[in-house]
């Protein structure tokens, strides 16, 4: 059945709005938007309302690692020697785990400011790398995990299949190993569970990287999936672009460009590592750039090149990757922060206005892009997708809504988020998802047993 919500303001396509009321139909989508409305026949939100954020890039499963790798064990700590502890963490973990995890990760998600989820799924295998009975059983717990949470789903089942350009795997990599026809199954099997459990969940792929995946398999993945988004990791690590230019004769975006038809259906996820040809040619492209600012600077990654990228049309979405944080604020915030420690310079994403704004606006669209859904915007025909802020009781209530996206971003964060409603249902009410105390208590069990099985 149809119900209307009515929020004193609401964040529209073109701003603020007072008095908006949001009509959303049976499947959560909305129907109607009409601001300068009375509150007859609604359920009225205290609050200020504006569109949820896609978490376009995520490792559910790196929920229960997050932390367990801030430890030096030597000089010269980098990514490669955190990717091992990842290696034994996603090897000590059995189906029922990974279900439990990935849905601590999505209900932290949502309560958050993130209302839907591109999961980035590269673990397929048993611990000893044998394929499952039923090939997508791992998919399926991640499925069932978003829909337990009500988070939002672009599944992106994950082509892995060399340890490196003309490398093979390594023991470590043994869950994530399948070649192009093995890959071809398991992402039909993908598709049957996603249709029946979530239809309107987006399916999509990702060959993980030119490193895990093979350069020809990239090449001609946007012809074996005609449809859907396409993402890659890609100059994440010096390494990465180094290991390309001498294998491959250009760096991975480069030959990305050059090679794989890059255009709006794809998100590179980083992008870190750029020469300014690479990313004056990604702007123009049309893809997303997937940016991890937490993770990359938990990581050691590098600092994106947002001023240049942002001046050439470039688009962008955030995605919390490692999940050492989940925080759609922070993510915008250390996005910004990074290129001002960087230049030494303040505002520099925004040189002509709100950087709140531009960062959350970017975030919006190119999150939605990234995710080939419906989401992104407080729009008819859109999934009703709303994260509410609190309002009587915090800052905002003293500063004009002019000053509000910038106070969301960069002072209040996401400690403001009072309800969430994904798809037009009711998650999470006073910052807290309702699901929240099982799930944690599911979460704890495997966090026990994990550090029981690292320290064996
Ligand atoms: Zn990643």
């Amino acid at each position: 059945m149809a119900r209307s919500l009515w929020f004193a303001w609401a964040w529209l396509a073109d701003g603020w709005q007072r008095d908006v009321v949001l009509t959303i139909d049976h499947a959560g989508i909305i129907t109607g938007i009409t601001a300068g409305a009375g509150q007859g026949g609604c359920d009225i939100v205290p609050g200020i309302a504006m569109p949820g954020l896609a978490n376009l890039h995520s490792h559910g499963f790196q929920r229960a690692m997050a932390g367990l790798a801030e430890r030096g064990n030597r000089p010269g700590e980098d990514f490669w020697s955190w990717r091992h502890v990842m290696y034994q963490v996603v090897n000590a973990l059995d189906p029922d785990e990974i279900e439990a995890v990935n849905t601590m990760a999505y209900v932290e998600m949502l309560q958050a400011g993130f209302t839907t989820v591109g999961e980035f799924h590269y673990v397929h295998h048993d611990p000893t790398g044998k394929p499952y009975a039923a090939r997508a059983e791992l998919a399926g717990r991640v499925i069932a995990a978003a829909q337990a949470s009500g988070i939002g789903l672009t599944m992106l089942p994950c082509l892995y299949s060399a340890g490196g350009i003309g490398r093979a795997a390594e023991p470590g990599q043994r869950r994530f190993i399948n070649d192009r026809d093995a890959f071809l199954r398991l992402h039909d099997e993908t598709a049957d569970l996603l249709r029946a459990a979530m239809p309107d969940a987006v399916l999509g792929v990702a060959p993980h990287s030119l490193r895990a995946a093979r350069p020809a398999d990239v090449a001609a993945i946007g012809g074996l999936f005609p449809t859907g988004p396409v993402h890659i990791h890609a100059a994440e690590q010096m390494i990465e672009v180094d290991d390309c230019l001498t294998s491959l004769g250009a760096p991975p975006v480069a030959w990305l460009l050059d090679h794989a038809g890059v255009d709006q259906r794809w998100c590179l996820i980083h992008a870190t590592h750029l020469t300014a040809s690479e990313t004056a040619r990604l702007a123009a492209s049309g893809a997303v750039a997937g940016l991890c600012p937490l993770t990359e600077a938990d990581l050691g990654d590098g600092i994106f090149a947002g001023p240049a990228f942002l001046q050439a049309g470039g688009r962008f979405g955030i995605g919390s990757d490692s999940l050492i944080r989940i925080d759609a604020t922070e993510e915008l915030r250390q996005l910004d922060t990074s290129q001002r420690l960087r230049d030494q310079r303040r505002v520099v994403l925004s040189p002509h206005g709100s950087a709140g704004e531009v960062l959350l606006r970017g975030a919006w669209q190119g999150g939605a892009q990234a995710m080939g859904q419906p989401i992104g915007a407080l729009a008819i025909g859109n999934r009703a997708d709303i994260v509410v802020l609190d309002h009587a009781g915090t800052d905002l209530a003293a500063l004009p809504p002019a000053r509000w996206l910038d106070h969301f971003v960069f002072v209040g964060g996401t400690r403001l988020i009072d309800r969430v409603y994904a798809g037009g249902r009711l998650v999470v009410s006073g910052g807290r998802h309702h699901e929240h105390a099982p799930v944690a208590a599911r979460f704890r069990a495997v966090l026990r047993r994990l550090i029981d099985a690292l320290a064996g």
